[in-house]
Parts: C-alpha cells; structure tokens; sequence
C-alpha cells in the first residue's frame, strides 16, 4: 500500500492515497532493510484478515515491530504474511537445538516436573533442557504416568554425548531417535515432545505509570482527561486518565475495543496502566487534537484536503465494517489529526462487536442524537448501516467546516424532522456528487443506504478523477 505525504503551501501536508490503497496489501516496505529469524512458542489463530495464523514451531522473518505486535513473514509450510503477538514468538538462535520442539530453554528440574505433569502432557511426554548442575551439558525429563524420571546427558570431551557410557551419539537428535525405539533401557517410553501452554496471558500492554510523564492538558471527555506525554522520556503519546474509580468497567470497554482493533485509520493503543489508580489509557499521539476544533480553525483546508478526510475515513470505517464492530459514535469530534492531516478515528467507548450484525441496547442515554440513524435513535437498533447515517452527518461536518448539523433545532425536533424525510442541505462547499453521496447515506430503510466498502471506492475514484485523473 502506498501513502503520499505532499507538502502543500501554508504548511499543510495532507495524506493521499494511490489505487491500490483500495485493496490494501500486506506487502513490505522494499526500503525495509533488515528482518530477523523467529520462532513460534505456541499455536496463533488470526482474528482478522491482517493477522497470520500460526503454529507451535514454525519460523518467521520480523519485518517490522508494531506495538504488540510484529509484521511476520511465515518461512515455514505455507509462506504467508500479517500480524502475530509479539509474545508469540522468540528469537531463533543460532544452536539448531533451539529450534527443535522438545527443546525447552531456561528451565529447571522443577519447572520441568511442573509442565510434565500439567495438562496436555501425559506419559511418555518428554523434554531437554539445560543441565542446571554441568554447564554446557543437557537434561532428558520424561513422564512415567504420575512421575518424572529425569537423566543427565553427559558430554564426552570430543563433543558426542550419551547417557549410557560405551552408547554416544554426535547429536541430541540421534540420542533421542535411538532411546525413542529401545526406550525400554530407561524404562520409559518417548512418545511426544513436551507442550508447553500458551504464555501466560500477562497484558503485553500493561506498563508501570511511572513510565509516563503528563506535559500538558490537550482535552477532556466524558471518561477523564486527556494529556499530551511522554513515555519513557523519548516517545510522544496521548494519555487519557479516568476520572473516577467506578468508570473502571466502562473504561475496560473502550481498551478491550482498541487492542482487538489495528489499522493504519484506527487510533492505536500502545499501553494501559491498569494497576492502581488512576488508570491510564496510552494511545499514539495526534498533534493537530479532534478534527472538528481543526476544521474550525482550518479555513485554509481545500476540497482536495476535505475530501482526503473523508477518503480516510471512509477507508477506518471500512475496516470496521469487514470486523463486524459498529462504532455508535462517529462524528468529526471523535477523529483525530496528525501532523500530517492524517485522520485516525477514535473513541471507542460505544463501539460493539455485533452478532448477527445488528446491536439492541435497551437504553438511550447517551445518544448523539443528530448524528444517530432514525432506527438507532428511536429503537436503539445498531448497525454497520447506522454507522453509514452517522457518515453522511460527518461528511456534512466536514464540507461545513464543523458546523453543527440541525442548527437551531432540539434533539427532538431533529428527529421529528427525519422521521417526516427532511434532510440536511448542500453545504456550499460540497459538490452535488458528495452531496448526492451524503444522501444515499441518510436513506431511511438502512438496507438502501451503501456500505462503507462502496463509500470508500465511490469516494477513492472522486478523489483520483479530481487530483490525478491520468494515474
Ligand atoms: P468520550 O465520550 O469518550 O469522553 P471525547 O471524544 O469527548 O470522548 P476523549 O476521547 O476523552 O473525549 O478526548 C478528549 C479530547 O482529547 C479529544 O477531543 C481530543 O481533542 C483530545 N485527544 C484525545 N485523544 C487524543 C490523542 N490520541 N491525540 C491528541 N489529542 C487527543
């Protein structure tokens, strides 16, 4: 996928996308120089089309580190590339033993009595490890039914090794092929390697607060402030701190919704501090704050630059859509701007991951009512399609320059005038192509409106036939 930064006059880049960025790919950087050997610790099923799936032992080239998580080449079985934990995987190195999977590092007689006897392994499971007593010098642990025999590997000084003086082999393979057959001189058969559970699900997230210097107040929302900060001295983020202890289970939504969810238009998280209080949610920084106090301030911004925004947004909310996550809550002062008029949308204190693709909620408290699609306003019926309304809201927004939608009526009224099919008028600046766009999005069966997908390539093709139509 390519994104072109062009420097405009006055200061302002603004992100542009080339064709392909309508089909996204995970092809690496060519400019990316170096990459490095893994291997995986333990099976990793993909939750989305960005992830790769993954098993217990196969190898991997990093291309690239992304908070928790590293873009991966598979080299083993099917090559493949996308996303895998971090915590998934570790450093091949050189010693081929390391590699093989009865092969555990760094553990002792104990931990190997411990993991022999846990779940899955059964009699017969085995293990190498590092003799903890002779330097240099390996450990076979074997399970015989409730018990775990343990024999040392000794070394000879040219190198092959046995456990039976007068029986040497050159290899911890050849050792361990040959007591497989006549497993009987140890009295315990070698019937499969060792598995070792999943890493222990500590949050790869979590980080002590005192990490995290607080600079300066940037805003404030319904769950607590947001600071600009620094983390460990040298990375710039955003810091959002909740307000009050018993907003904890709210708060955990709106984490659990950003480490599910990685794409280059989605605000990314890169630490929780959950331990204590108060509970801090660490998220990459946007210098230029929501976009809708930038589209106030930001008369200078053209149509080339709005529809840039909305082609952003469009390709976020796409992602959501193929995810089955409805956001509830989209709306120009729930998108952030960097530095380089990038748009990542954020706030996912509302958003849920549908079932059957559609989310009741019983309550109506906190609806932004002129943004909310009439069935979601009225029946508190959520789709990607409610989603779609709340687009053309903040499309409107957008070629406004954030003027409120609905001026001057209540939230009532508003609705009474929906309901009665009054819509939004053309903002001056919107051509009647994107003006016909917002209405498509503010029809009222939800099934008529378009879905993200064709929003992002009605859009993406404007954009293209606007400010490159020989590309
Ligand atoms: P909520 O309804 O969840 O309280 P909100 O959008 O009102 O949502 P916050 O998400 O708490 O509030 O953000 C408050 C303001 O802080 C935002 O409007 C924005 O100006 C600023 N802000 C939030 N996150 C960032 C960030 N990552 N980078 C820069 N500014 C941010």
């Amino acid at each position: 996928m390519f994104l072109l930064f062009f420097k405009k006059p006055f200061g302002i880049a603004f992100w542009e996308s080339d064709p392909g960025s309508l089909h996204p790919t995970l092809d690496p950087d060519p400019t990316e120089p170096t990459f490095s050997l893994f291997g995986v610790l333990c099976d990793f099923t993909a939750r989305s089309a960005d992830e790769l799936s993954v098993n217990k032992g196969d190898k991997l080239c990093i291309l690239k580190e992304d908070g928790g998580y590293v873009l991966a080449r598979r080299l083993s079985g099917d090559p493949n590339m996308g996303y895998v934990p971090a915590n998934y995987i570790s450093k091949i190195t050189q010693e081929p033993v390391a590699q093989q999977p009865w092969y555990i590092s760094g553990i002792g007689r104990n931990k190997a009595n411990y993991l022999l006897l846990s779940p899955p392994n059964r009699h017969g499971s085995f293990l190498i490890r590092d003799s903890e007593s002779n330097r240099g010098e390996y450990s076979l642990s074997v399970r015989n039914h409730t018990k775990v025999r343990h024999f040392r590997i000794y070394k000879e000084p040219g190198g092959n090794i046995y456990l039976e003086k007068g029986h040497t082999f050159p290899s911890l393979e050849q050792l361990l092929d040959y007591y497989t057959v006549n497993w009987k001189v140890i009295q315990t058969p070698l019937l499969l390697p060792c598995i070792q559970k999943r890493p222990l699900e500590t949050d790869q997230w979590e980080r002590p607060r005192s990490e995290f210097q607080l600079w300066r107040k940037m805003g404030e929302g319904y769950f607590g402030e947001v600071w600009e900060g620094m983390w460990k001295n040298t990375v710039p983020v955003a810091i959002k701190i909740m307000k009050q202890a018993d907003m904890r289970d709210d708060f955990a939504k709106e984490i659990q919704n950003l480490k599910r969810l990685k794409h280059a238009r989605l605000i990314k998280l890169l630490a929780i501090c959950s331990v204590g209080e108060p509970v801090y949610i660490v998220t990459e920084l946007m210098r230029k704050g929501n976009l809708h106090g930038f589209l106030n301030t930001g008369k200078e911004l053209t149509t080339h630059h709005l529809l840039s925004i909305s082609c952003q947004v469009a390709d976020g909310m796409t992602y959501l859509e193929e995810q089955h996550v409805v956001h509830r809550d989209l709306a120009a002062r729930n998108i952030l701007v960097g530095d380089d008029l990038s748009c990542k949308i954020a706030d996912f204190g509302l958003a849920r991951l549908l079932k059957d693709d559609i989310y009741s909620t019983s309550g109506s408290a906190l609806i932004p009512v002129k943004w909310t699609a009439p069935e979601a306003a009225i029946y508190q019926t959520y789709s990607a399609k409610s989603d779609v309304w709340s687009y053309g809201i903040f499309l409107y927004e957008v070629f406004t320059y954030g003027q409120c939608p609905y001026e001057g009526l209540t939230n009532q009224e508003t609705i009474q005038q929906i309901t009665r099919g009054y819509r939004l008028p053309r903002p001056n600046s919107c051509s009647p192509e994107i003006y016909s766009i917002m209405l498509e999005c503010w029809k009222g069966h939800p099934e008529d409106r378009p879905t993200f997908l064709s929003l992002k390539e009605t859009l993406f093709s404007i954009y293209r036939w606007a400010y490159h139509p020989f590309s």
